[in-house]
């Protein structure tokens, strides 16, 4: 038997799915949060995203502010933190 959801419920426990993009191959997909990555550095430059695009295989890496950081975050992405101790 074959359930078809249109889209999935909101309280149902399950991967979150981040949308993405490459800008290598132009194409849009959807990533699980084991497959991102999120560094944040010191300030906003060195704030980032990255992930290997499933369709090309290169290495994408993305500024993220505070809005996604948040959002990863939150999604249970894995996180590291550049700050320098100083
Ligand atoms: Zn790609």
């Amino acid at each position: 038997m074959t359930i078809t959801t249109a889209c999935p419920p909101q309280s149902a426990p399950g991967p979150v799915l981040f949308r993405a993009g490459c800008p290598h191959c132009r194409e849009n997909f959807e990533l699980t949060a084991g497959a991102l990555r999120l560094a944040i550095g010191g300030s906003a430059r060195t704030t980032f995203y990255s992930f290997s695009c499933p369709a090309c295989g290169e290495a994408v890496r993305k500024p993220a502010g505070d809005r996604i950081v948040e959002l990863l975050t939150t999604g249970g992405v894995r996180t590291m933190r550049l700050h320098a101790a100083r």
